[in-house]
């Protein structure tokens, strides 16, 4: 299996190589050459797999042989025994039609921890291997960081600075986060939006020379090996709604931020999964949603909402799926986003907007919308919808037509967003995990949303020697 980039500049790669360089260096994103297509009769088999052993056989037509079999099983099993449920990434039936994937019974409570601890368990089986330490930098938008933390804490040839907009993410989120006092780890505090930290890293990791020097590593959705660990549940829950309910199609609502979780869904898709609508849920932040209805993207204010962890202008998973809406075409896309980056907006044609409808239906869910979601559902089944999954139901009750099943991804868990949850009058009891958090002293520094200064930091960081 080789992997090239949307921008058709970089040589074919394999796996383990694709994990490594991130963002691909002519500053496109990874995507694998061909995607592989599992006929029918297979599919029909892998539906009565566990989720550890559908995880295996999906990577494995990725991987390629690149890590052995047994070692890559192990790495799967380590990766999903920190999970407190024995499915990982149970389905629940909420009323007629609707289904929710809880993809929150990991370390953190939120679906970040499905790619992160695998990706965390990848590394530093790779700096076992080659004995090079693992240099991790990533922003988050609240989830990415605390999962990225806890997947890679204690291990061995690794360090982490993560960077998180200060102030901007959830008094939960931001505990996970800074109570871990690892020597390895270094959270960063930025005065600024996660866009701003999300530029930050893309411009670190497109100068090739400080990412060779540092061996840096993402952690971010930019890295493929997140979209393949994602796959993993789409194919999963698919299955158990498909059986109980002897359907053909199912859609999918998600709640939509970088766009990299429903990128996956439509890379599973494109393996041949009998997905119908890939139903994207956004927040005020809604660009995609405007994208969706009239072929232009255009990013416009930051908003801060109830849903902090879809705050995010820029998607930069979106660029993964430009490229196969221009027809795999690398100049195209290159085209494209230059005019991105001189005018502010990407705007395709008509033929092409009628492709995307087919792909996706949205909705953008603005805040009250959010707040009556969560009141609604708790009170008629009990439910207790966190504000990001919240968005989510409210695109199915939306875009999800009477006759259709649909899966909505439950991506967190009400406790790690007390502060919306309060707001619906709900008094919600925390899991003991994260009641612990708030007795524990904080490790961070406060920050500009300045490269340089972010740089000496890091330099800072990466001179210390844990190994
Ligand atoms: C990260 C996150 C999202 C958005 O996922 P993307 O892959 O960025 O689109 C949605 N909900 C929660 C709870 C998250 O942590």
């Amino acid at each position: 299996m080789n992997f090239v980039s949307t921008r058709g500049n970089v040589s074919k790669i394999g796996f383990i190589d694709t994990v490594l360089m991130g963002l691909a260096n002519d500053g496109g994103l990874l995507i694998p050459e061909k995607v592989p297509q599992i006929p029918a009769e297979r599919l029909q088999a892998m539906s009565e797999l566990s989720y550890q052993e559908l995880a295996y056989e999906i990577f494995s037509y990725y991987v390629d042989g690149e890590i052995p079999d047994n070692e890559l099983k192990e790495l799967i099993e380590k990766s999903y025994a920190t999970f407190r449920h024995p499915e990982v990434t149970p389905v629940q039936k909420v009323k007629d039609n609707l289904y929710l994937l809880e993809l929150f019974h990991g370390p953190t409570f939120a679906f970040k921890d499905i790619a992160l601890q695998f990706l965390g368990n990848l590394y530093s089986y790779v700096s076992k291997k080659t004995g090079e330490t693992i240099h991790i930098l990533g922003a988050t938008s609240g989830d990415t960081g605390a999962s990225a933390i806890e997947g890679v804490r204690g291990k061995e040839g690794i360090r982490i600075c993560i960077l998180h907009p200060h102030g901007k993410v959830s008094k939960v989120q931001e505990l996970q986060m800074t109570t871990i006092h690892d020597p390895n780890v270094l959270n960063l505090a930025i005065k600024g939006t996660f866009d701003d930290g999300q530029r930050i890293i893309k411009e670190l990791f497109a100068d090739v020379e400080f990412k060779n020097k540092y061996h840096l590593r993402a952690i971010n959705s930019i890295n493929f090996v997140r979209i393949l660990a994602q796959t993993v549940y789409y194919f999963y829950a698919y299955f158990q709604v498909a059986k109980e309910t002897n359907t053909k199609t199912v859609n999918f609502s998600v709640p939509t931020g970088n766009f990299g979780d429903i990128f996956a869904g439509y890379l599973a898709k494109k393996m041949g999964l009998p997905v119908g609508k890939l139903i994207v849920a956004t927040n005020e932040n809604n660009i995609l949603e405007d994208f969706i209805k009239d072929g232009v993207y255009k990013p416009g204010e930051f908003k801060s909402t109830y849903s902090p962890s879809m705050d995010i202008q820029v998607a930069s998973n979106f660029e993964r799926y430009l490229y196969y809406l221009l027809g795999e075409n690398s100049e195209a896309v290159t085209d494209l986003m230059n005019q991105f980056k001189s005018e502010g907006k990407i705007v395709v044609n008509e033929e092409q907007l009628l492709q995307v409808k087919k792909d996706f239906a949205a909705h953008g869910v603005l805040g009250e919308e959010c707040l009556q979601t969560i009141k609604k559902y708790y009170s008629e089944t009990t439910y207790l919808l966190d504000p990001h999954t919240a968005c989510g139901v409210a695109a199915y009750e939306e875009c999800n037509e009477a006759n259709d099943f649909c899966i909505t991804l439950a991506t967190a868990h009400p406790a790690k967003f007390n502060e919306s949850i309060e707001r619906c009058d709900i008094n919600q009891t925390y899991p003991i995990e994260i009641s612990q958090l708030f007795d524990k002293p904080q490790y961070l520094e406060v920050v500009e949303a300045d490269n340089d200064e972010i740089v000496r930091k890091l330099e800072k960081l990466f001179s210390f020697s844990t190994r």
